[in-house]
């Protein structure tokens, strides 16, 4: 009678958003990539934040060569989508 354990689990919007970079980079593992599509299937709220950023890092794309794994590139990004009001939106 017991059910078979689910290979995800249900997370918060806090972890999705945490997630969002290595999400949209495909960094994440896969069953931590399912776990966010999971959220943003269900949620209302963070669909805008992942469209938002993935639209910021193409249009940054388009001027600038993104290092795969530039931090610095990452941070000036943060910094923007928080000069853009992100961090407010929770
Ligand atoms: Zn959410």
């Amino acid at each position: 009678m017991t059910a078979t354990p689910p290979l995800t689990t249900p997370i918060d919007c806090e972890t999705a958003v945490r997630r969002l970079w290595d999400y949209i980079d495909g960094a994440l593992a896969e069953h931590a990539a399912v776990e966010v599509a999971t959220h943003l299937a269900a949620c209302a709220k963070c669909p805008p934040h992942f469209a938002f950023a993935r639209s910021f890092l193409l249009a940054v794309g388009r001027t600038a060569t993104i290092a795969p794994h530039g931090a610095a590139t990452r941070e000036r990004v943060l910094r923007a989508l928080e000069a853009e009001g992100f961090s407010r939106a929770g």
